[in-house]
């Protein structure tokens, strides 16, 4: 069976880093002899990026915290696991008992694997009894999850597998740019691309918009912040060009008139004056789909966080749904619609209970039922959970006021340099009572913490993760822990017993796992018919996977949506724009985004000395006009400045860039913070941040 000896030569496993979840071989006998090779594998076929070439680096890298770390007098020292722990647990108990559990937070991450997603929401609804916990997963796909919830009953990123895309012959991006952030998955769109049928809206050209263009492909290039009403000119050409699937719309949806209330006037000239995407692209998109579609070629439309981080997210991710749906594609077997998941952990993260508003299983924590079910579980009382909490962003920047959170413990996530209007959050992070972070390195959240814990990585323990598609996978121990080091199970655990926790909670993997099994049964993830010996077996389970159903779940909604009537829902939704807009004094609308080299807040991948030599510095994508009008030249140092802070940045001059638009990756810290930034208006459903599209203007450096 696939490798499971520790230090040992071979071990089969998947990259910790982005949602494809790539599958890879480890051999060698310890971190310094470790190396990666990728391995054949549905979603990768034996490909992989340069992040997972080089990840491992990290478990070698003297960057690796060994050691807790306790802030004396300003300085962080390092110190016992015991007094570290008896710090945390004194500030626990003694928060609790003076301001109520909800002084105390927890904040997650979607590279968590499940068991550790899992048992961080039971560590605080059921040990610590807070309704504070919320996770950076609120600001990677939580649009694309409330829209699924709302149009098809179900959220699963991919509800088809990954590999159905391999034969289509026109798939629309919204938003998406794998050829940077997942490239193996571009494998997976030759066909589409060697047909012409690659079409990308983005604002930029990426290299998959290049891709597009070069197999005679389209690039829709949209203004930020208009993808919605980009969806719905689309609509509105698919219903009056004769388009429209209406058999399927009369059979297999509801809504549709109230959607047309509002599609109706998105004729394709306003469409194109809104986006500055010109009609007879947009027709011809619309035009491609449907050709793929009637002649059973394969047509689908996947939207990613290009499209989605807007406070009008969920809205926008419904209106391209809507698309999907008047072309009669989503539940179809060849066709869709899906979402592309980011994090490594990004769907099973969404799915165990780490989410301000959600209990394992995928349940809300508001239903009575699912309250009593997974209370059941922890052999507790239903009545003693607690109900929803703050959402990520609003959770932050209520730290230390008055009614929020004194001791915030960070897992996974490194908001000091992710989350919108980043400066702002760092001010409320240093006005608490306590802050814990565990970590491999000394991110910068955790160079703010009183305590920093070092846990361990990828490589150094068991655990299951979820991918992009809804099918479970193992991630396996290659290495020893090192000294020093333990998993977050074992912190959650001993914490637990510290402060007298009603629960006891297992550190143990597997044992989790089996829990969190139990407590997903009936949900909507259901993973009770996923046992560990059958994932060590190769074996390929998609959610949901029931005793019913025990060969699980690779394709959902062929029969009938997750909707109540079984059908999928129009929703009349409208473009509102981004809710900041650019004037005299900001003229320019920032976006952000991914480079190759780097993932996420860059905490790990900044420490790998060959992914900082391919992505250089921190930099600014500007269009040669404007940075002419600015007075900025190709290759200088220029400010980028919001209503909230500024961002110093190399200027890359772009020619195929919009003259409107500024770029910006998110990976820095610091003066090159591209979070310092961005506008944390919320989506009013998903609580999404806008993290595309804010008011800039650009200066030279003086
Ligand atoms: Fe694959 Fe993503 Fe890892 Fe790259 S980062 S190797 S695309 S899982």
């Amino acid at each position: 069976r696939p490798g499971v000896e520790t230090g040992a030569t071979r071990v089969e496993t998947h990259c910790a880093y982005c949602g494809l979840q790539c599958a890879m071989t480890l051999s060698g006998s310890s971190a310094a002899d470790l190396t990666v090779s990728p391995r054949r594998f549905p979603t990768n076929r034996g490909g992989l990026c340069q992040k997972g070439w080089t990840s491992a680096e990290l478990l070698r890298s003297p960057a690796r915290l060994t050691a807790p770390l306790v802030r004396q007098d300003g300085v962080l020292r390092e110190a016992s696991w015991d007094s570290a722990l008896t710090v945390v647990a004194e500030a626990i108990a003694s928060t609790t008992a003076a301001h109520g559990p909800d002084a105390v937070a927890l904040f997650g991450g979607g590279g968590l694997t499940n068991e550790k997603a899992y048992q961080l929401g039971k560590f605080a609804r059921a040990a610590v009894g807070t309704s504070q916990v919320d996770y950076n997963g609120r600001w990677c796909m939580s649009s694309a999850a409330a829209a699924s919830i709302r149009c098809f009953g179900i959220d699963r990123g991919l509800p088809f597998p990954v590999t159905d895309l391999g034969s289509a012959h026109a798939v629309l991006l919204l938003g998406a740019n794998p050829a940077e952030t997942m490239p193996p998955f571009l494998t997976h769109l030759h066909r589409a691309a060697e047909a012409g049928g690659l079409m990308v809206a983005d604002p930029r050209t990426t290299p998959t918009a290049a891709k597009a263009l070069d197999g005679g492909g389209l690039h829709l290039q949209l203004r930020p912040g208009t993808d919605l009403a980009l969806a719905l000119g689309m609509v509105h050409i698919a219903v009056t060009e004769g388009h429209a699937d209406r058999r399927y719309i009369a059979s297999r949806t509801t809504g549709f008139d109230e959607l047309w209330t509002v599609a109706a006037q998105w004729l394709p000239e306003r469409t194109e004056r809104v986006t500055g995407v010109a009609a007879t692209t947009l027709r011809a998109a619309v035009a491609r789909l449907a050709r793929a579609r009637d002649t059973e070629r394969g047509a689908y439309v996947l939207s990613a966080r290009g499209s989605e981080q807007h406070a009008s997210g969920t809205d926008t991710v419904t209106a391209c749904i809507a698309l999907a749906l008047v072309l009669g594609l989503p539940g179809v077997r060849g066709a869709g619609f899906g979402t592309v998941t980011g994090q490594g952990n990004g769907q099973g993260g969404r799915e165990h209970g780490q989410k301000a508003d959600q209990l394992p299983g995928y349940r809300s924590i508001a239903d009575p039922a699912a309250r009593e079910h997974v209370a059941n579980v922890w052999g507790v009382p239903a009545d003693s959970l607690p109900g929803p909490g703050r959402s990520a962003f609003e959770l932050l920047d209520s730290l230390g006021t008055q009614g929020g959170p004194r001791v915030l413990m960070v897992h996974g996530s490194n908001p000091v340099v992710s989350s919108p209007d980043a400066r702002r959050v760092a001010d409320r992070l240093a006005s608490l009572d306590l802050l814990v972070v565990c970590d491999v390195v000394l991110s910068e959240t955790a160079e703010m913490a009183d305590v920093v814990l070092p846990v361990l990585q990828w490589a150094e323990e068991e655990g299951t993760v979820t991918n992009l598609e809804g099918r479970v996978l193992r991630r396996r121990r290659a290495l020893s822990a090192p000294p020093g080091c333990r998993s977050e199970l074992e912190i959650w655990s001993e914490l637990a017993r510290r402060i007298g926790s009603p629960v006891a909670l297992a550190d143990d993997p597997r044992e989790v796992f089996d829990e969190l099994r139990q407590a997903s049964a009936g949900g909507v993830a259901d993973y009770s018919a996923v046992t560990w010996d059958r994932l060590d077996a190769g074996e390929a389970l998609h959610w949901p996977c029931t005793p019913e159903r025990p060969e699980g779940t690779p394709r959902l909604f062929l029969d009938r949506f997750g909707t109540p009537d079984g059908r999928a829902r129009f929703v009349a939704v409208d473009h509102v724009g981004p809710a900041e807009r650019d004037d005299a004094v900001f003229p320019l609308v920032a976006t952000t985004g991914r480079v190759l080299a780097h993932y996420q807040s860059g905490a790990q991948t900044r420490r790998v000395d060959e992914l900082v030599e391919a992505a250089g510095p921190m930099f600014v994508e500007v269009h040669p006009d404007t940075a002419e009008a600015v007075g900025v030249a190709d290759g200088s140092r220029a400010v980028v400045v919001s209503r909230r802070g500024r961002t110093v940045a190399r200027v890359r001059a772009r020619e195929d860039l919009r003259p409107d638009t500024v770029f910006l990756p998110f990976h820095w810290p610091g003066d090159g913070r591209a979070n310092s930034l961005t506008n944390p208006a919320l989506d009013p459903t998903s609580r999404m941040p806008e993290f595309k599209a804010c008011a800039v203007r650009l200066e030279a450096l003086p």
